[in-house]
């Protein structure tokens, strides 16, 4: 079974709107969760949807799946306090067999496309974990202290974290309980599965994703994301009409 953790629990603090959480505004009348529930409806691999959220919002999410067709929505998660937390409680929540697939994604990336989710699912066949990422346009510079450099990394081997991750079950809940159950590690301010997967020595691959894929943090990205969406649409519909694959 290939399942997809869709992770909707973050509370959105950059995103200023204390009442309602940046996963659920609207991108041209459609709340941002919808888009990512309908990448993974879409997705032929893809057999069951698990959708992180606050219980709260459990039944109006099932209203949105009834509405725009998402037949394969079947758990729910309780999100934890950090993201990596929330992926936890999505593992916990499907009843998952250690060969089995897990892709991660979000809800405030809508612009997914089916050909990087595809490749992802190529990319499993030979390995057990799989990031997507873009490369790095601009140079990255590290700062402990944020008012002086450290590190300015080598732009050429940087590359940018992008969803969705893929892992083999088993793999991704064996970094999960390393890092709960070191007490060490778990002091270092883990957010990414890949790290943790690393952590536990297995190799994890890269599919290159879209440039435009962005993710929706501050008010401002959500009017580049509205500019964007007709080129998206545009690129999905070439790509099922087999144009661009
Ligand atoms: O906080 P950030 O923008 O990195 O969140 C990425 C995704 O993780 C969002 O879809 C957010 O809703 C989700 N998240 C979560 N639980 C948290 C924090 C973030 O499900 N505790």
């Amino acid at each position: 079974m290939n399942y997809a953790i869709i992770l909707a629990g973050g509370r959105g603090q950059r995103f200023g709107n204390a009442n309602v959480p940046k996963q659920f505004v609207e991108l041209t009348g459609v709340p941002m969760l919808v888009y990512s529930m309908e990448t993974a409806q879409k997705n032929r691999n893809i057999d069951e949807i698990c959708v992180v959220a606050a219980d709260s919002e459990h039944r109006k999410i099932c209203s949105w799946a009834e509405e725009y067709g998402i037949t394969k929505l079947k758990y729910f998660a309780t999100p934890g306090r950090e993201r990596q937390q929330s992926v936890y409680a999505g593992l916990t929540a499907i009843p998952a067999e250690s060969r089995d697939t897990v892709i991660i994604m979000t809800s405030v990336c809508p612009f997914v496309s089916q050909k990087t989710i595809d490749q992802q699912y190529e990319k499993i066949k030979t390995k057990d974990a799989s990031i997507t990422v873009v490369k790095a346009t601009d140079a990255i510079t590290f700062s402990n202290d944020g008012k002086n450099v450290n590190r300015t990394l080598q732009k050429k081997k940087l590359y940018i974290q992008q969803g969705p991750q893929i892992f083999r079950y088993g793999v991704l809940m064996a970094g999960h309980k390393a890092y709960i159950e070191d007490e060490y590690y778990k002091k270092l301010d883990v957010t990414e599965d890949s790290e943790l997967v690393l952590n536990i020595g297995v190799e994890c691959a890269m599919v290159m994703g879209d440039r435009f894929c962005i993710k929706v943090t501050y008010p401002e990205d959500l009017a580049m994301a509205e500019s964007l969406l007709n080129l998206f649409e545009k690129q999905e519909r070439e790509y099922a009409e087999g144009k661009n694959n």
